[in-house]
């Protein structure tokens, strides 16, 4: 299984031409791979069109992070002697900001407001945090 088709190829280079100038909310997570023999995920946002090899991506393994993955690498991993490292045909690109949202289990209310899984508002959008500095 090719890991990266043409046209997701196209997507990953075409954000990281814009990624230095842009936030998580305007990229897209293009490709979704997955290991087969761990619970490892790589939702894979750019690729640097001068170094292939260099992928950018939200990273699910011992925590969920950002951080850069080498294309030689993933595809070098092997789990008895077959290629470990799949990539999920099902997957449909989604916005990387709602994705990072759910993968960490942060709600958005409609105001603006984030909460955490517990329901605790740790970052009050405006409205709520003015409410919550005036003193009782
Ligand atoms: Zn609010």
């Amino acid at each position: 299984m090719k890991l990266l088709l043409k046209g997701q190829i196209a997507k990953l280079q075409a954000q990281h031409r814009i990624y230095a100038e842009t936030e998580l909310k305007d990229l897209t997570a293009v490709v979704k791979l997955f290991a087969l023999n761990s619970n490892w995920t790589w939702y894979l946002l750019t690729q640097d069109p001068d170094d292939p090899d260099y992928l950018y991506a939200i990273v699910v393994g011992h925590a969920i992070e950002m951080g850069s993955v080498s294309l030689a690498d993933l595809q070098s991993q092997k789990w008895l002697s077959i290629p470990a490292v799949e990539r999920d045909m099902h997957w449909k690109p989604q916005n990387a900001l709602e994705l990072w949202n759910k993968l960490n289990g942060i709600t958005v209310k409609e105001c603006g407001c984030k909460s955490s899984k517990d329901g605790t508002v740790f970052s009050p959008c405006n409205t709520h945090q003015e409410a919550e500095a005036v003193p009782a």
